[in-house]
């Protein structure tokens, strides 16, 4: 069913979170967009202006792994800069309060984490982009240390301990997703009771199967997005308009 207003939205969502014990957030780019991290798929959004470069391409090809790191240090100011938004208050709000046990999270952008939630309790299904790992051994390097040496020549040094790429720590297209989170995610969406799909346009799978997941383990799932997404038929509550304005009612301040 499709709110009719927002404060309907509002109203009928405080009443879901009032009645369930175990809630799990799912949350996508659109949570992050007031904090001024672009989102994919909107007019404004990075992929109208880059084509993703698919995990084989930047292991195949220096050039390739030169531009990911470009594009990734021309976003550098905006990831640093960026706050929790007052759909991450909220929902860090509902973890504080105990209803919230973890989150799941296609974002890379760590504000869940900045938020309050232990880094433990965020499940990333799609890596995180505010530090980086080789793609060999694992090893984990600060972006400060990738930048140096890229200044320096002009390319995407590699691993200072087996000479593999080193990669911001996020799963690209075509890369294996990280299979304890992936099974940690399902065991979430099978135990809750309301399941909260946020900011996400829902196509991009295997994440896009939680809320069905979800759904088919019997909880009640709520949709909040600004446009449609492929999966509203599914959902209990659909609550199509601002996150922010949606869920800033249950930031607590
Ligand atoms: P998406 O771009 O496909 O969908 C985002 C959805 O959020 C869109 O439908 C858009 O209309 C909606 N939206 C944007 N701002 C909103 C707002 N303020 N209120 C309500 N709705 C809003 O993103 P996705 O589904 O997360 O999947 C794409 C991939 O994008 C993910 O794998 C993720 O890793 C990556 N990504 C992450 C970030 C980030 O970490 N912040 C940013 C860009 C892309």
């Amino acid at each position: 069913m499709i709110a009719s207003s927002l404060s309907s939205g509002i109203e009928q969502l405080g009443d879901l979170i009032a009645a369930a014990s175990v809630i799990v957030p799912f949350t996508g780019a659109g949570i992050s967009t007031e904090c001024g991290i672009p989102d994919f798929r909107s007019p404004s959004g990075l992929w109208t202006r880059n084509r993703p470069i698919p995990f084989d391409e930047f292991v195949a090809s220096q050039d390739a792994r030169d531009e990911s790191w470009r594009r990734r240090f021309a976003m550098e100011e905006t990831f640093a800069a960026a706050k929790p938004g007052r759909g991450h208050r909220a929902l860090a709000a509902l973890y504080k309060a105990g209803k919230v046990p973890a989150l799941i999270t296609q974002n890379i952008d760590n504000l869940h984490q900045a938020s309050g939630f232990r880094p433990d309790d965020v499940i990333e299904l799609h890596g995180n982009t505010t530090y980086a790992r080789c793609i060999g051994c694992g090893k984990r390097f600060e972006l400060s240390w990738v930048k140096q040496l890229f200044d320096g020549r002009e390319h995407a040094p590699d691993c200072s301990d087996c000479d593999e790429p080193v990669k911001t720590a996020t799963i690209s297209f075509g890369q294996a997703m990280p299979e304890d989170e992936m099974h940690r995610a399902a065991e979430l969406a099978r135990a809750c009771d309301l399941f909260i799909a946020i900011g996400s346009s829902l196509v991009v799978w295997p994440a896009a199967g939680f809320p069905a997941m979800a759904r088919n383990s019997g909880a009640q799932l709520v949709i909040i997005n600004n446009e449609p997404t492929e999966q509203d038929e599914l959902a209990d509550l659909v609550i199509r308009h601002d996150i922010g304005e949606t869920l800033g009612p249950f930031a607590g301040n």
